[in-house]
């Protein structure tokens, strides 16, 4: 035996290559905002999740560095050894109180809120029903789990309802896994069809809120407000490196289910705290949520005003369903969303090709935040329009 074993790898990429899938990482030279330097060229970001314009917001950028001068950059241990400090908890219970649920958890990303999540309350004789389009982080947490795992079509409570009437009684806990906005679609979960079956079979639900935390309801609470669904019981995960511009994510639910997260939660328990500065990052971003609701009216002024556009003069391009500041322009192939990218790129605007395996069709995705100006989205619907797709 004297094959390379690492060979596979460079066959590997070179399929990845033939496929159009090959993705490599662009350098911003430029501080977050509606314009940003890409490459050495100014462009107009449209492929941003800082919805509300805060990743640059000066109250931020203090509040980081008064807690980094407080206490340091790292945060020297897990939550429950040495890492602890009195500023996560401000933040846990910030965000309980903005979710309007008993208490929350903070973890270092949304991905791992999401693993401990679902790896600590199900497992192998248990059940997982996952929307066909959940993010990686929901998908991959039902996995690590060990629990029986079922897709159901995007959306589709009727195949949903299907699966339960099949499968539920053969297994001990059931756990309802979606996104509330869909992260590369930018359409909403059924919450209240979703809340009303998870009840009748006795399901637990768990969405992720990461697009729409800070974004959806009237106060930035998410899609449980959106969907007038507040205080039913659900559990909730989102993150704090979207519209609330730091990193970071959270779960929020019951006392109980919170307290049994820090004891079971294997992605909190064994990482160490969230920063000091990003943790104090998202406490002045969710006081912003809250005191400034003009930059989420802006927002969906935006939004409003590129899809008016979109009907009035781009008729032949397909926008996929939104409810979202996520607007998506279905391409035919993985190719011709790379052309299409790369033209509008050459014309000033980033908005980035979406491709399989994020999702199952190509497409150009677009988010619209409120600190983009009328002019900006004119520039992208011109761009656009002078695109050959
Ligand atoms: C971005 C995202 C995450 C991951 O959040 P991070 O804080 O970036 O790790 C999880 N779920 C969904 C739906 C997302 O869009």
């Amino acid at each position: 035996m004297n094959n390379n074993p690492y060979a596979w790898i460079e066959e590997s990429l070179q399929t990845i290559h033939r496929a159009d899938w090959y993705r490599s990482v662009k350098t911003i030279h430029s501080s977050p905002g509606a314009k940003v330097i890409l490459s050495g060229h100014e462009v107009i970001n449209f492929a941003s999740n800082d919805y509300l314009g805060l990743a640059a917001d000066e109250r931020l950028k203090q509040a980081a560095i008064n807690a980094i001068q407080e206490h340091g950059t790292g945060s020297t241990g897990s939550r429950l050894l040495s890492g602890h400090r009195e500023l996560h908890r401000e933040l846990e219970q910030m965000l309980s109180s903005t979710k309007q649920t008993e208490d929350a958890v903070v973890f270092s990303s949304g991905y791992l809120a999401n693993l401990g999540a679902i790896t600590a309350i199900v497992g192998k004789r248990d059940l997982i029903l996952s929307d066909h389009y959940n993010h990686s982080s929901l998908k991959n947490g039902a996995i690590l789990s060990g629990a029986k795992v079922i897709e159901y079509p995007h959306c589709d409570i009727a195949q949903l309802t299907e699966k339960l009437y099949q499968q539920r009684q053969n297994y001990r806990r059931c756990l309802i896994i979606t996104d509330s906005v869909f992260s590369m679609d930018g359409d909403l979960c059924p919450l209240p069809e979703l809340l009303d079956i998870a009840e009748e079979f006795s399901c637990m639900l768990l969405i992720d809120e990461a697009h729409a935390t800070g974004v959806m309801g009237k106060t930035g609470a998410g899609c449980a407000e959106y969907f007038s669904c507040t205080g039913r019981e659900l559990i909730q995960i989102g993150t704090l490196s979207k519209a609330l511009g730091s990193l970071g994510g959270y779960v929020a639910g019951s006392n109980a289910l919170i307290d049994f997260l820090r004891n079971r939660a294997p992605s909190w328990i064994y990482t160490t705290a969230l920063s000091p500065a990003d943790t104090a990052a998202a406490l002045a971003a969710l006081k912003i949520v809250q005191q400034e609701p003009e930059r989420r009216q802006q927002l969906w002024q935006n939004v409003n005003y590129l899809k008016q556009l979109i009907k009035e003069h781009l008729p032949h391009l397909k926008l996929l369903p939104t409810e979202s500041p996520i607007l998506c322009l279905q391409l035919p192939d993985a190719a011709t969303a790379l052309t299409a990218a790369q033209h509008l790129k050459e014309a000033g605007i980033f908005a980035p090709a979406i491709r399989p395996p994020t999702v199952s069709t190509s497409r150009i995705r677009i988010s619209i935040m409120a600190n983009h100006e009328r002019g900006h989205i004119d520039q992208l619907v011109d761009a656009l329009k002078a695109m050959q797709v």
